[in-house]
């Protein structure tokens, strides 16, 4: 097995003298396509902003490539769930706005827009796009500077069914292509297992991982697939008990 790309163990973490994770150990192996599932509150976000370095205060480690995260880590990129694009910058400026005023001229940016289906849509101004093609920029700006690690949170949540599964398919290729890992939080169980190799489903107060599914099916997948409906009866059944959980401890 390869050496993980990111090895994260979170002994505690609180906020305000409440624990909202203890003991959540995580690695993600190169490439690797992991999401996270679990109920509202479970410390999904919180997790995913202490690989992405902006969550600093907790007792525990993060390494990526086996250095500590941090905020302007190359290995990682980010994209949330609303596309958080600068109203005053056009498309490509968000996309290459790690380099400043030269990022928009990047060829990098170029060929990422063209990846997301945008070639066109450079000059244009974030306030033209639709919902989906806002979030295809936030994934486009997310992978700029080449990170070994995407991390997402909910980042198709927002949009209507039909773009959503467009979207995993596009962050699926892209992910492919670059060798990019994928570290994401969804709500959607099919989203999950249609595009992980590894499913995570937490439970909640104080947040911990309760059960993991494997899912070796080759892309693409059928999401009619029965080896995938087997799979969700397991999630769904663990959801469950970390709903109940979540419930006694309440
Ligand atoms: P999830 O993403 O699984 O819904 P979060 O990680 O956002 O959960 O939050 C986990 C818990 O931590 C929640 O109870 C939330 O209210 C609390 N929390 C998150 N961020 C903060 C913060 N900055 N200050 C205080 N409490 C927070
Ligand atoms: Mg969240």
């Amino acid at each position: 097995m390869s050496e993980p790309l990111l090895s994260l163990d979170v002994v505690s973490k609180s906020f305000n003298g409440r624990q909202v994770l203890r003991r959540v150990s995580v690695r993600v192996r190169p490439g690797e396509v992991v999401s996270l599932l679990g109920p509202s509150g479970c410390g999904k976000s919180t997790l995913l902003r202490i690989v992405a370095g902006l969550e600093r205060d907790y007792d525990g480690r993060a390494l990526v490539k086996g250095e500590p995260v941090h905020v302007h880590s190359p290995h990682t990129g980010i994209v949330f769930q609303e596309p958080r694009l600068l109203p005053w910058l056009t498309v490509a400026q968000n996309v290459g706005f790690e380099e400043g005023g030269r990022g928009a001229g990047d060829p990098r940016t170029r060929a990422l827009l063209e990846e997301v289906g945008l070639a066109d849509c450079g000059d244009a101004w974030p306030k033209q796009l639709s919902g989906g093609m806002a979030q295809r920029v936030a994934i486009a700006r997310g992978l700029f500077s080449q990170p070994e690690l995407l991390l997402l949170d909910e980042p198709f949540s927002a949009l209507d069914a039909f773009t959503r599964m467009r979207l995993q398919d596009l962050l699926l290729g892209v992910a492919r292509r670059h060798r990019t890992a994928l570290l994401m939080v969804t709500h959607d169980v099919d989203e999950a297992l249609y595009l992980s190799d590894r499913v995570l489903v937490m439970g909640a107060r104080p947040g911990t991982i309760r059960e993991e599914v494997e899912l070796p099916m080759p892309h693409p997948r059928d999401r009619a697939d029965p080896a995938l409906a087997r799979r969700k009866a397991r999630v769904l059944d663990a959801l469950k008990d970390s709903l109940a959980g979540g419930a006694r401890a309440a």
